[in-house]
């Protein structure tokens, strides 16, 4: 399964690849990978086509890319205060995008009218799923990385833009993009990822099920959604944009790690908060966004802290610093992920190049702890595995 430094690589890869492009047409080649879309293929369709992607933007392990109105049915009451709008420059590392104005082709540029983005197309990877980007005009310049993300099967894959991989799901056919990519694919061996066109909420906003947001589905001209009313709050909502909104089955996720806005001191206090293993508390997605079971233990290893320790009886060090740990771990595969984004698929099973290489105790079960040398300990954990160890890692006696 792909995880947060995976998903923040294909992030990475998207913004500098296609935000800028306007939808042209959408193909839906399996229903299934659609089912979290209200109205069904027809009306994925219907909502991208003619709508441009204006970022790429992550919060955990989920993905969205604001679309903007067709500017051809924009209101112009609902311009933008100009210095409201998302600040293109403040996205990650502006010196390695392509110049928009030298590839551009002037007959697809969109006009200067724009509206806060009141929808998203949201997409989570599951186990298999990949976003690859076809037709991109992508130099060496660029070096390795996120540009991997452009081809699947490397040297077969990009022969031809057209291509249709076996596992292709969905096709954006793309027009306008910076790097002249021709096509966003959604592949999905497994099909457990899916991609839905949401409203875009503000940060914490009640489920779509929930009386209040039914009550503002059911009046929803553009100049009711809550995205063109002045927004609750101005903190983004996620990496890779300035837009203080995000999709509605994201309102609930927390922020992750590598979250510039992140909250530490809160999130520690948090943490303490709760009555439970710690190890718990760092799946929680409520609490933390994008810690997965392996990073989790190699966060526990690093912190020297064993996952089944209660909470409440950790010192705020403690916490702190298996919070930095995680966020160290993550950082750590971001760098490495990038180089090697193609081998993370190899195995169906999501292991990456990263975790074959730099793992300390996730999957390695009898093997010496690479601090110590005591053999690691796989205890069971909610269906799945814990990996620690027994001399670096005390178990707590409520678990002994
Ligand atoms: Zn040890």
């Amino acid at each position: 399964m792909p995880e947060l430094p995976e998903v923040e690589t294909v992030r990475d890869g998207l913004d500098r690849l296609v935000v800028g492009a306007v939808v042209r047409d959408v193909e839906v080649f399996r229903e299934y990978s659609v089912r979290r879309h209200d109205g069904g293929p027809d009306s994925f369709r219907d909502q991208l086509a003619g709508r441009r992607l204006v970022a790429a933007v992550r919060r955990g392990k989920f993905l969205w890319l604001p679309l903007a109105e067709p500017s051809s049915q924009v209101d112009p009451s609902l311009r933008v205060d100009p210095s409201s709008r998302v600040d293109p420059s403040s996205r990650v590392d502006p010196s390695s995008r392509v110049d928009p104005s030298s590839q551009v082709d002037p007959s697809s540029r969109v006009e200067p009218v724009e509206t806060h983005p009141a929808a998203a197309l949201l997409a989570h990877l599951g186990m298999s799923g990949q976003l690859l980007v076809r037709g991109a005009k992508v130099t060496g310049e660029q070096g390795p990385g996120p540009s991997a993300v452009l081809a699947d099967e490397p040297g077969r894959a990009t022969a031809a833009d057209d291509w249709r991989h076996p596992h292709l799901r969905v096709r954006l056919h793309l027009t306008g993009a910076p790097s002249g990519a021709r096509y966003l694919d959604f592949v999905d061996q497994r099909t457990f990822g899916h991609l839905s066109v949401q409203d875009l909420v503000p940060d914490g906003a009640p489920p779509s099920n929930s009386p209040a947001s039914k009550a503002r589905a059911s009046t929803t001209p553009p100049s009711n959604s809550p995205a063109t009313k002045a927004p609750a709050s101005t903190v983004p909502a996620g990496y890779g944009s300035d837009l203080p909104l995000l999709p509605q089955p994201v309102a609930h996720i927390a922020r992750d790690l590598l979250d510039p806005n992140l909250d530490l001191e809160d999130l520690v206090r948090r943490v303490r908060r709760r009555r439970t293993q710690v190890k718990r508390v760092l799946l929680d997605q409520t609490v933390v966004s994008g810690v997965g079971n392996i990073y989790a233990d190699e966060a526990l290893w690093r912190a020297k802290v064993h996952w089944a320790r209660p909470t409440e009886k950790l010192r705020v060090a403690d916490v702190r610093r298996v919070l930095d740990s995680a966020a160290e771990v993550m950082r750590e595969a971001l760098a490495q992920g990038g180089t090697s984004f193609d081998e993370l698929y190899v195995n169906v099973n999501g292991q990456s190049g990263y975790f074959d290489r730099s793992l300390a105790v996730y999957g390695r079960e009898n093997e010496e702890c690479r601090r110590c040398g005591t053999l690691v300990r796989r205890d069971a954990f909610m269906n799945r595995s814990s990996f620690s160890c027994p001399v670096c890692q005390p178990a707590p006696r409520s678990a002994k």
